[in-house]
């Protein structure tokens, strides 16, 4: 279970995510959250910063789709504005709206990952799709309704013992390293 709702990978924003990063992590393909991902909750329009970066994935050859699951005209005119498609209402974390978007661009799953903010939604989603995750923190998520805000804090305990893990896990290495 605990897997389910671990990602792959983490990073603070998705303008982080160069095309050389992403390359190196084998993926060629990026599935989009737009809450609190691209944007603040609830905006029209993507941050300056998401803007450029989505250009420059475009132009490095990325294929990109937006999975949403707020509802279509929002995301339907977010996604126009981009230029790119869309998947809105996708009821993640079931996995339909990724599978829907990997049939739409005619993904390979093994090349793709959905980049999101939530555990509960985004990383899961994509696990149960079988995809990778990356997430990112969210933007401003004091600005999201009640019933996402609940979920941040069994998000903030589960990712405090998935780091707790991994810096067990590099420590033991690294004392190996040492012993040997
Ligand atoms: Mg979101």
């Amino acid at each position: 279970m605990l897997r389910l709702l671990t990602p792959h990978y983490r990073i603070g924003r998705v303008w982080e995510l160069t095309p050389e990063r992403l390359q190196q992590w084998g993926l060629h393909t990026l599935l989009l959250d737009v809450d609190c991902t691209l944007t603040r909750y609830s905006q029209g329009e993507a941050l300056p910063e998401a803007v450029a970066w989505i250009e420059q994935l475009r132009l490095s050859g990325f294929g990109l789709c937006l999975v949403s699951n707020g509802m279509g005209p929002r995301i339907r005119g977010f996604a126009e504005r981009l230029e790119l498609p869309c998947v809105a209402k996708a009821m993640k974390p079931l996995p339909w709206g990724i599978r829907q978007a990997l049939r739409k661009l005619q993904a390979e799953p093994s090349q793709t990952a959905i980049v999101g903010d939530q555990l509960f939604a985004d990383v899961l989603a994509g696990r149960l799709a079988g995809i990778r995750s990356i997430l990112v923190d969210p933007i401003h998520p004091e600005e999201e309704p009640w019933y996402t805000r609940m979920k941040r804090l069994p998000e903030r305990f589960l990712l405090a013992r998935h780091e707790a893990y991994l810096s067990d896990t590099l420590s033991r290495q690294h004392s190996d390293i040492h012993t040997d």
